[in-house]
């Protein structure tokens, strides 16, 4: 079965648009670029027709590379102010005289759709409700459309980013439907690898469900995966492909056309947990303006 994020990102897109219409309030979504990187302009681009087509108002603030932390934190501190800017993302990597950390802070947490200020971070690791970091929150939704439960299953994650890995280690591991916990995931037996783990492929074989966030490009083999588990691919690498206009094709963490021989359930790159994410984030932005937060239905 191939977990084609791109259909249920349409069909979850309608929903929110839909749910828009009813709400009363226009969602507002503010995105903050530093600089010029070529990736993010891209990616801010893309979550800003997202929110167009979903009735949202998108406010688009380009800033110079040289702008520093005090003119940052200005700026969000007025988009924090605003009552039609509902949601706040900072879009990352900034420039290095900008402190990361000090900035994503910064955000009004209950602005802070894409769920990773440390008070939403904090509400995850707690089990309360709160916004939960949008590419976590996409995996969670793609597994349980395709009505793969997790819940008592051996969970591997490969990856422990603050972004991806260690948050989605939470919401598998949350009580399901408890407290801060999804109504469709939690309740599995969840280990979360890294550069560091001893004999990577003993333990990915042990997984019912697999899940890599890695970065490496195809670095996850067939002789990794146990016959007929869900493997989620949540890698997007550039590599050169001369035959491309482009001049690069972009790649998951996993070997597809072997893994997917075997795999029960694979999401595809492109087109599976990449457009999740920027769905999670309408979704995140529309609870906001009503008033509500991840866990609860649209
Ligand atoms: P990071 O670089 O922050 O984290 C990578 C993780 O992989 C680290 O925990 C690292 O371990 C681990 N790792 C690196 N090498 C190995 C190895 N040889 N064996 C086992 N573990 C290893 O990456 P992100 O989590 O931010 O992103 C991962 C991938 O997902 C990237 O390709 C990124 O582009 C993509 N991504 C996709 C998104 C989407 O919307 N689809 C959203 C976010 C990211 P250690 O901690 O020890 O260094």
């Amino acid at each position: 079965m191939i977990l084609d994020g791109s259909a249920l990102s349409k069909t979850l897109r309608e929903e929110v648009a839909e749910a828009t219409r009813g709400s009363g309030v226009k969602p507002g979504l503010a995105t903050i670029l530093v600089g010029d990187d070529p990736a993010s302009f891209s990616y801010v681009g893309s979550k800003q027709r997202a929110c167009e087509r979903a009735g949202f108002k998108a406010e688009d603030v380009r800033l110079p590379g040289q702008t520093t932390q005090a003119e940052l934190e200005d700026v969000i501190q007025g988009l924090n102010a605003r009552d039609d800017i509902h949601g706040v993302l900072v879009q990352q990597p900034l420039p290095k005289q900008i402190d990361t950390e000090v900035i994503v802070a910064s955000v009004d947490p209950d602005k802070d759709v894409d769920g990773f200020h440390p008070v939403n971070l904090g509400r995850l690791m707690r089990g309360d409700r709160g916004f939960l970091p949008c590419t976590p929150f996409g995996i969670t939704r793609l597994l349980s459309s395709a009505g793969i439960s997790v819940s008592g299953k051996n969970v591997v994650i490969v990856g422990r980013s603050l972004l991806v890995g260690k948050p989605l280690a939470l919401m598998f591991l949350a009580k399901m439907g408890q407290g801060g916990g999804l109504q469709d995931t939690g309740d599995a037996t969840v280990t979360v690898c890294h550069s560091r783990t001893c004999d990577l492929p003993a333990v990915t074989l042990g997984a019912d469900i697999l899940v890599c966030a890695i970065g490496i490009p195809e670095f996850v083999r067939a002789d990794m995966v146990r016959e007929g588990a869900t493997v989620v691919d949540v890698g997007i690498n550039r590599v050169d492909d001369s035959t491309k206009p482009r001049g690069y094709r972009l790649v998951g963490d996993v070997m597809y056309d072997e893994v997917a021989e075997k795999a029960g359930a694979i999401t595809p790159v492109p087109g599976g947990v990449g457009p999740m994410t920027v769905t999670m984030l309408l979704y995140n932005t529309l609870q906001s303006a009503r008033k509500l937060y991840s866990q609860d239905p649209l």
